[in-house]
């Protein structure tokens, strides 16, 4: 899409980067946010909120690191003995289980994403100070693409679900790690709110020192429209209208999983031992024991969570590819919605990995009680893996590609304004 006009009317013009429509930059109050009016993705927050206050919140961050990761967060009392769990403990049995990917997964949602995203915010704030290029692309680099890995609120969510399992067990005891790991859920999501790779470009170079004779491309990574060109001019990342091989990464993604799939709902996930029993579960079986059990409530999210998830984020994307392959012409932002949500629930079906490294972490007592994942949790895991990857691989603007506009006069655009999430 090409727009010419005069330059001083350009500073003010912006590509969408979810449809590539050219929209008019309007002031939006703070707390406050603009959003593309024919595709809907949020285009830019409203209002100047400083920069120094994501470096209080990161700094935050990385403070509470240290109670919720090496402090107790539960504590079981099995046979008269306390046990204590961490969240590294979890994954150190899971390693040294033999469930390597299981462990590395489980490490990388829970603390290693969250670390380095906030890591990064620091560097990048250390970057403009020394106006350090390299350092800043890198930092913004890590803030995009892992923000999406980060799961604190799962592993919550995952730590409540694992109480109630093991209600009939045990008695537990909270630790002062889980009130950790609130405080650092609370302002991992404030960070993420507030930080904006466009907003750190911004201040390292404003758009407005840019003219350009016509805007073309918008560059993902810095969100500066421009001219056509080989490498972004502020980002000096590469400029594409659509991101390589989107399309055919994203099939290649969910073909995998969708074959994944089966033994990760055939095999059993978990394999507990009690009084010599062995109860092996699928995660089918899992939820129907919980509602055998009267847990009705968690057996829906544990439901919903590992198999509705899953299959319906292979649908949905598998539906927007195909409707972009037979060129549909209607419901564009119907397919743009399911995209949303697609993004929005793929971190949700890491929970039951979740309670299986907390279960590790807590009942791993020998003879007794004792808990291992079984290979159906790997399978599962690598489901979560790669329907993550295909959503992210998946380039948006490519559901607009054959959209047009209605006849008659073009409307004016102007932005919507909406309560940020
Ligand atoms: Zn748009
Ligand atoms: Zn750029």
């Amino acid at each position: 899409m090409s727009l010419q006009s005069h330059p001083s009317q350009l500073t003010k013009v912006r590509l969408c980067q979810g449809c590539e429509l050219p929209v008019d930059v309007i002031d939006v109050k703070q707390g406050r946010s603009a959003y593309c009016p024919r595709c809907g993705t949020q285009l830019y927050q409203g209002g100047t909120p400083s920069l120094s206050g994501n470096l209080a919140i990161a700094l935050t961050c990385l403070l509470l690191f240290i109670p919720s990761h090496f402090f107790n967060f539960l504590s079981i009392r099995l046979f008269g003995q306390m046990i204590p769990a961490t969240l590294p403990s979890g994954i150190i049995t899971l390693f040294n289980e033999g469930f390597i990917f299981l462990a590395f997964l489980v490490a990388f949602c829970a603390s290693i994403a969250p670390l380095m995203v906030c890591a990064s915010v620091v560097s990048a704030h250390i970057a403009l100070k020394l106006n350090a290029f390299k350092l800043l692309k890198s930092s913004l680099w890590v803030i995009q693409h892992l923000k999406h890995w980060v799961m604190i609120d799962v592993f919550l969510i995952s730590v409540a679900i694992s109480c109630f399992k093991l209600q009939d067990y045990s008695d537990i005891f909270v630790g002062v790690g889980l009130y950790g790991l609130i405080l650092l859920q609370l302002f991992t999501v404030l960070l993420l709110s507030r930080v904006s790779t466009r907003r750190y470009w911004e201040a390292y170079q404003h758009e407005t020192d840019y003219t350009f004779e016509h805007k073309d491309v918008h560059c993902t990574h810095c969100h500066l429209s421009q001219p056509n060109g080989h490498r972004c001019v502020r980002c000096q990342n590469p400029l594409e209208h659509r991101k390589a091989n989107s399309i055919q990464k994203t099939w290649a993604y969910l073909l995998a999983a969708s074959i994944a799939i089966f033994p990760a709902n055939l095999i059993p996930i978990s394999i507990l031992l009690t009084n010599g029993k062995r109860l092996e579960d699928t995660i089918f079986s899992g939820v129907a024991a919980l509602i055998k059990n009267g847990m009705s409530g968690i057996a829906v999210i544990i439901f919903v969570a590992s198999i509705v998830v899953p299959v319906a984020k292979i649908l949905g994307l598998a539906y927007i590819l195909l409707a972009i392959k037979f060129k549909r012409s209607v419901f564009h932002k119907q397919r743009m919605m399911i995209y949303f949500v697609v993004k929005w629930i793929g971190k949700w079906s890491m929970m039951d990995l979740f309670v299986i490294s907390i279960m590790m972490a807590l009942v791993d007592r020998g003879q007794i009680l004792d808990f291992t994942p079984g290979y159906g949790a790997v399978a599962f895991g690598v489901v979560v893996v790669l329907t993550m990857l295909a959503a992210e691989s998946f380039d948006p603007r490519f559901i607009w590609d054959n959209y047009r506009e209605d006849k008659g006069p073009k409307k004016k655009i102007k932005q919507q304004e909406s309560f940020n999430e």
